[in-house]
């Protein structure tokens, strides 16, 4: 039996650790395109710290072993989150297989269609497993603490925007379906935003069908894709928000908080909650997921949503 996609991405994703949450979105999406191909890649290495950097580099120096890098800590994209490492898989997920085949070479042009920089484009040091998402930045940049920032899911094609969506398959395109829909106002009281595209996505998909008054059968087809997109434009409100006793509540907070979560990297009022917290209140934590917006974007970082934030919102969301 094949090893599903599924699993290959989960693993991925624990063996990636806290990475840029792009490198994290495009990582996945190379496995996905990859996986549809027959190939069977996984992700073996994302964020390493200094320290981690550091053993690395005393192998085969001072410490026992061969030498395994050349790169001193904070001399490689890993080290501030923006590399990852892949290597193939054998069919029933058990083995690694390191061989720089015609696949291995298929996987890397997928990773470099989507953005990355590959390693074995490198001399007279190739990296074969190695991928990295510069940012436009040079590691001396990083390390004097810049930040990449990243065009919000424009710079890299859409994963296969003509394919259908339909029951029975699964993946991070379904996923995102379901916490568009789920920002929307539908619900998915069993399973959420699983990935899987099961019958209670096919209910939802078929209930926003007929609020959009197009044909109702479940599929996310183009026309489908077209009225996503239509509803996902952002609509924000003309007001300030901060802290006040009541909160401030309804839909124009809601759609503050869903444009914060649909950045890239996303900033959730409170990631893991339900809906990633995503509920019409302005409360210390959608104050606090403005605050991380604005001081990543360079804004006077106070925590309100006022007319700057809202400017730098739309831009960054168009
Ligand atoms: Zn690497």
């Amino acid at each position: 039996m094949t090893v599903s996609l599924k699993t290959l991405v989960n693993r991925s994703i624990r063996n990636m650790g806290e990475v840029h949450p792009v490198v994290k979105d495009r990582a996945v999406t190379m496995i996905e395109r990859a996986y549809k191909k027959g190939i069977l890649a996984q992700i073996s290495d994302g964020l390493r710290t200094y320290a981690e950097q550091q053993a690395l580099y005393d192998k085969g120096r001072t410490a026992p072993g061969n030498i395994v890098t050349y790169a001193q800590p904070g001399y490689s994209y890993h080290n501030f989150g923006l590399a990852v490492d892949f290597f193939l898989v054998s069919d029933d997920g058990k083995r690694a297989l390191w061989t720089v085949n015609k696949d291995w070479k298929q996987v890397a042009a997928i990773g470099k269609e989507i953005g990355f920089e590959w390693g074995g484009d490198w001399s007279p040091f190739k990296d074969f497993p190695h991928l990295q998402l510069t940012g436009g930045l040079s590691l001396s940049d990083l390390r004097a603490g810049k930040k990449p920032i990243f065009a919000v899911q424009t710079s890299y094609s859409p994963p296969e925007d003509d394919g259908l969506l339909e029951k029975g398959e699964n993946g991070t395109a379904i996923k995102r379906l379901q916490e568009q829909l789920l920002d929307m106002g539908y619900r998915l009281p069993k399973y959420g935003a699983n990935g899987d595209f099961g019958a209670e996505t096919e209910t939802v998909v078929k209930a926003f069908q007929k609020d959009r008054g197009i044909k109702v059968d479940g599929i996310v087809g183009p026309v489908t894709r077209q009225e996503l997109k239509e509803a996902a434009k952002p609509v924000l409100p003309d007001e300030t928000y901060w802290v006040k006793t009541p909160l401030f509540c309804g839909n124009g907070v809601r759609a503050v908080q869903g444009a914060l979560a649909a950045n890239n990297p996303p900033f959730y009022p409170e990631k893991g909650a339900r809906n990633n917290g995503i509920d019409g209140y302005y409360g210390p934590k959608t104050a606090d997921a403005v605050e991380r917006f604005q001081s990543y974007f360079n804004l006077k970082e106070d925590g309100i949503y006022g007319p700057n934030t809202r400017k730098k919102l739309l831009q960054v969301l168009k």
